[in-house]
């Protein structure tokens, strides 16, 4: 959860061009922008008088004085020495000037849509219409992963399925963090020296990069056969990025479902990311039931039940076909 929840700080702040260790909100402790004797450091008694984030000792004049802080926090003057150590050791940080810091964009956006009607919808949207001052490297890196290039016009496709994948957000954020590489698989993990082995942790022989956790795991197969059926899966590219899924016509309806049938499979197989076994096509179905009474709602809500009613009666055809 906390390895997640900082790859997705970093995630926001690269979208937002902004440094992730030098806004106003981030903590002094254990932060690797701040290092004394070359280490991230945490001292228990500065944090237990609430001294966490950089803009607690910050101010428009650079660090502030030992008699403001020991006033703002009750610090002993024994920790004098510390404080020469703070100051030396942000001293040595090129990036950070005296002034105002920048406050984080994540507490910005928490603080502008708090206690909004629909504010996860809204941090969401606004999320999603950041263009980060360059994505270059996450296309590159799909690129290498899939073996060619992708055009301009199908990377923007790929940028824009989550908003395609279904109206629940939370499978739309699990298309975002697909096309943005914010899962790790076993490669990530060793390349980053937090696992020793790159091989899959469900098969076990083969490299575990994202395309063979999310689609070439020959352990998958049979769960991702069942599911597409024949004819969607010649198109990897397709299935994983959600771009230009039907070469042949077919109704508004269908294309739909399958949109809502990939989405909950990848949302399935990224559920049991860390597991050996693979997921099950009744977890599937089950999972598309949940999706059934969700969009239920939005449509009623939008009036469009005799809609939902054709889609979900295709979708059953399909599942008696399953068997
Ligand atoms: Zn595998």
């Amino acid at each position: 959860v906390l390895e997640h929840s900082r790859a997705c700080w970093h995630r926001v702040h690269e979208l937002f061009g902004e440094s992730a260790n030098l806004t106003t909100d981030v903590s002094i402790w254990f932060n690797p922008a701040f290092k004394i004797q070359g280490h991230p450091f945490l001292w228990t008694l500065w944090s237990s008088r609430v001294i966490s984030r950089l803009s607690e000792v910050w101010g428009p004049s650079g660090l502030l004085s030992f008699p403001a802080l020991q006033e703002a926090f009750q610090l002993p003057s024994t920790e004098f020495f510390q404080y020469m150590q703070l100051r030396s050791c942000l001293r040595g940080v090129p990036a950070l000037a005296p002034g105002l810091l920048p406050t984080s964009p994540i507490v910005d956006i928490k603080r502008r849509f708090q206690n909004n009607k629909g504010g996860v919808a809204k941090i969401y949207a606004s999320l999603l219409s950041r263009v980060p001052p360059d994505r270059l490297s996450t296309k590159a890196q799909w690129e290498k992963e899939l073996g060619h290039s992708l055009s301009e016009d199908g990377w923007e496709e790929a940028l824009g399925s989550p908003t395609q994948a279904g109206t629940d957000l939370r499978v739309r954020l699990i298309q975002f963090k697909i096309i943005n590489r914010l899962y790790w698989p076993p490669s990530r993990l060793t390349a980053s020296g937090l696992r020793e082995s790159d091989l899959c942790w469900r098969c076990g022989f083969e490299k575990g990069d994202t395309l063979h956790m999310l689609w070439k795991c020959e352990k998958l197969h049979p769960f991702i056969r069942e599911i597409t059926g024949y004819s969607l899966m010649d198109s990897l590219i397709n299935y994983i990025l959600g771009i230009n899924l039907i070469r042949a016509k077919v109704s508004k309806i269908a294309w739909e479902l399958i949109q809502l049938a990939l989405s909950s499979a990848k949302c399935v197989i990224l559920r049991h990311w860390w597991q050996e076994e693979p997921p099950s096509v009744r977890e599937w179905l089950l999972l598309m039931a949940d999706t059934a009474v969700h969009e239920q709602v939005i449509r009623k809500s939008r009036n469009k039940l005799s809609q939902l009613r054709s889609i979900w009666s295709f979708f059953l055809d399909r599942v008696s076909e399953i068997g």
